[in-house]
């Protein structure tokens, strides 16, 4: 009989796709090959993001015959939405059909269907065909905690929130809240409840961290604290999921960032950086700047320009309309401002780089501290406000910067050139700097055989194998 398959269900944004590739791919790996990989590809909304997930897929399938996809047809998105944990789910529901199809039309057994976060709209779906669904966090235990958390907070919390009690971590200031608890007049407000409230269904939940990281949360979470005391589903804690390139050796190959970075003394840089989808306005770009004279520090800025009409995606940065005039001349000899895509994890990986000011997207958190490197939380959107707050007072790997979110997350230069100070060379930066040390080798060690998240991963492979059922 055909070997069993585990069906991912990716949403669109690289920062979606490639961990829930990636964990495919250590799926087929752990289980010694007894599982497949099938992809179902539900079209991107928008053609860009459409044909970096073509690209994605088709090196995927290229790379492994066990992985494969199955594309299914095109579904136009709502027109309206009040945020992306609305826009997501009701999107995925739309799909939901179709994915019914193409599962049900699976000739070999399936082991799972492995769902992402805003995605529990397909648990209809999977139940009609009697399939195990699993949930995939590609974010953080704590954001875990705190989905399964809000259908109580939901029946327990009269009007907005001030501060929500999520067990395991200090209590949440609302500025710190993921952008679905922001406003709960919103219909977004309601799609974070409903995904929170069906996790609960789910075969079992997949956590893209690992158990070092976020010991306190996690063990609320197992342990049924954030359900009112009903144990959730296995969680299976397989993490840090991080396709990571082999290193270029060949100077050609390398980056021009890279190549600046060997010029510059050890463990001196700090790299800004802020995902795929971060740019700075004129305004705050020369408040970063001011900041960066002032510090003294050397720097790697990757700086960006506002997306075009109608577009997500960053421009390349206009260095002489977004940086304040003589910028670049008086620091040439300690900064290098990128004004496009820059290859991070290398980046992250050098030995010049002593600090990462992040937009706190969970890759990037867990690349940061897969290099060992503390962060300068700078917050955006989605969840990265609660991430920032954890990176800092649950995992301490990270210090604090004010972040004014009702003004486009604006940073004066004052307070970035304070923060920037305390993490390259303040007491506090010392603190954080040895807590991203311990975690690079706690994530190092966790996937190691008969690390945790290695034993996760393992009876993770067991439960699908052993849940297999044919559809078709
Ligand atoms: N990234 C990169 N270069 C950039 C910006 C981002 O390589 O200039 C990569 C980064 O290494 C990470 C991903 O894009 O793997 C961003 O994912 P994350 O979850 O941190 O944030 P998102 O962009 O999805 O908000």
């Amino acid at each position: 009989m055909a070997k069993p398959t585990v069906v991912l269900v990716p949403v669109w944004g690289i920062g979606h796709f490639v961990p829930m590739v990636e964990v495919g791919k250590r799926l087929l790996e752990r289980s010694g090959r007894r599982l497949t990989i099938t992809v179902v590809i539900m079209p991107a909304p928008t053609p860009k993001w459409a044909s970096e997930i073509d690209e994605q897929m088709r090196k995927a399938e290229a790379a492994d015959p066990d992985i494969r996809s199955v594309y299914v047809p095109f579904v136009a998105p709502p027109t309206d939405h009040s945020g992306i944990e609305e826009f997501v789910s009701r999107y995925v529901q739309m799909y939901a059909p179709h994915v019914k199809t193409a599962v049900s039309g699976l000739t070999c057994p399936v082991a799972a269907v492995v769902v992402d976060l805003f995605c529990t709209t397909l648990l209809d779906a999977t139940q009609d065909l009697g399939v195990p669904a699993y949930v995939y966090m590609i974010s953080s235990a704590a954001m875990c905690a705190l989905l399964l958390r809000s259908p109580g907070l939901d029946e327990e919390v009269d009007g907005e929130f001030v501060e929500v009690d999520v067990p395991g971590l200090p209590p949440v200031p609302a500025s710190c809240l993921p952008t679905g608890l922001e406003n709960r007049k919103l219909a977004t407000y309601d799609w974070f409840v409903y995904n929170g409230r069906r996790y609960m269904e789910a075969s079992g939940i997949i956590i893209n961290t690992f158990a070092e990281l976020e010991p306190r949360v996690l063990a609320a979470v197992v342990n049924g604290q954030c359900t009112r005391g009903i144990r959730p589903p296995p969680v299976y804690t397989i993490g840090p999921v991080i396709p990571v390139p082999p290193p270029t050796t060949a100077d050609e190959h390398e980056h021009e960032c890279v190549r600046w970075l060997h010029t510059q003394p050890p463990a001196s840089v700090l790299f800004l950086c802020f995902g795929g989808g971060g740019y700075s306005t004129a305004p705050q770009a020369h408040e970063i700047a001011h900041a960066l004279e002032r510090s003294g520090h050397r720097f790697l800025w990757v700086l960006r320009g506002r997306p075009a009409p109608g577009t997500k995606q960053p421009t390349d940065g206009d260095l002489g309309e977004l940086l304040p005039p003589g910028f670049l001349e008086k620091t040439r000899d300690r900064g290098l401002v990128w004004p496009k895509r820059a290859p991070q994890k290398q980046i992250l990986a050098h030995a010049a780089v002593r600090g990462f000011a992040t937009h706190c997207g969970w890759n990037s958190i867990l690349e940061s501290l897969w290099f060992g490197m503390p962060m300068l939380p700078w917050p955006d959107a989605a969840e990265q406000h609660y991430n920032a707050f954890t990176t800092v007072v649950s995992m301490g790997v990270a210090v604090a910067m004010n972040v004014d979110r009702n003004n486009n997350n604006f940073v004066e230069a004052a307070e970035l050139e304070r923060a920037i100070k305390a993490l390259m060379d303040g007491e506090e930066g010392k603190k954080v700097r040895e807590k991203a040390v311990e975690m690079k080798a706690a994530s190092l060690k966790a996937l190691e055989k008969g690390g945790s998240s290695y034993m996760a991963l393992q009876k993770l492979c067991e439960a699908l194998h052993d849940g297999a059922v044919l559809t078709s």
